[in-house]
């Protein structure tokens, strides 16, 4: 990330990737931001892009997915329509209220998403069985992905076996073990990888990594973020073998203000992760203030 840290702290001494759950369970969010840091400071070590460390550059830019914010069928559809000529071919429809509404909403998005399209249908969890058993039923014609239906592995596991439209899965996949055991059910056919999920980029890249050796797309996502965000969702995807790429998040690169110069940019609906050492991209701390933590 450009200019390095300032040095304040020492990290308790013996401190490992493996151990770090020992020290303190959970806070997968905070302890995201100091993964991507360690990850920012191998690359400047190394003078080498985030992508290189994390496998390799493969193939060109990753398809970014446009989110279909939760609107009316006809708003939805139009929305889908704009962003296609746009250049986007990967969509993420928000759904999971009324089981009618969202079928309604699967089918009029459907009708405008075009060839060559992704369609992803994602409830995040917010229907009941019964819900997500009329929905995936009423659906089943359509070029369509179901993501996350029910809040819990169960409850998506006995949805995905009533159903053949092609299955991801998200909040459901948060470890190593949720995904070894997915896999072993045949709950999915691809998964979200949030960084946050997983506590940062070194597990997001194993279980990416587990993925590829399984044949499983992934789409690579975060749940909050700006340029900083947007430029290791970057890398990740850009590392990842175009076989096993389904989409990865862009979002990130509208929020502002602006926190980092140098971050990936959109293009014909694709990002590629910056070419530059580290990160690739240079924080702005004038916007991000001073730091509340400084570790050696
Ligand atoms: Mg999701």
């Amino acid at each position: 990330m450009g200019r390095g840290l300032p040095i304040r702290r020492r990290l308790p001494s013996g401190l490992s990737s493996r151990r770090e759950d020992g020290t303190l369970k959970g806070h997968g969010y905070a302890k995201t931001a100091i993964d991507i840091a360690c990850w920012d400071l191998l690359g400047q070590s190394t003078r080498l892009p985030l992508c290189v460390l994390l496998g390799g550059r493969f193939g060109g830019a990753a398809d970014a997915y446009h989110e279909v914010t939760l609107g009316t069928p006809r708003e939805m559809a139009t929305r889908i329509t704009t962003y296609r000529a746009q250049g986007y071919r990967r969509f993420q429809l928000k759904v999971g209220g009324d089981a009618d509404e969202d079928v309604a909403r699967i089918r009029a998005t459907s009708a405008k998403a075009g060839r060559g399209a992704v369609l992803i249908a994602d409830a995040n969890g917010g229907w009941r069985m019964q819900d997500a058993a009329r929905v995936v039923r009423a659906v089943h014609a359509l070029d369509v992905y179901i993501e996350q239906p029910c809040p819990t592995y169960d409850e998506c596991l006995a949805i995905r076996r009533r159903t053949d439209r092609p299955f991801i899965l998200d909040e459901s996949i948060d470890s190593l073990a949720a995904l070894l055991r997915a896999h072993r059910d045949g709950a999915m056919d691809a998964i979200n990888i949030k960084l946050s999920k997983f506590g940062g980029l070194t597990r997001a890249r194993q279980i990416r990594d587990l993925c590829v050796e399984f044949g499983i797309p992934v789409n690579i996502d975060e749940t909050g973020g700006g340029d900083v965000t947007a430029a290791v969702l970057a890398h990740l995807a850009h590392s990842t073998p175009e076989r096993n790429r389904l989409a990865v998040a862009w979002s990130f690169l509208q929020v502002r203000p602006r926190t980092a110069s140098g971050a990936p940019r959109l293009k014909d609906g694709g990002i590629s992760a910056p070419t530059g050492p580290d990160l690739g991209i240079r924080v702005r701390e004038d916007v991000l203030g001073d730091p509340i933590l400084d570790f050696a």
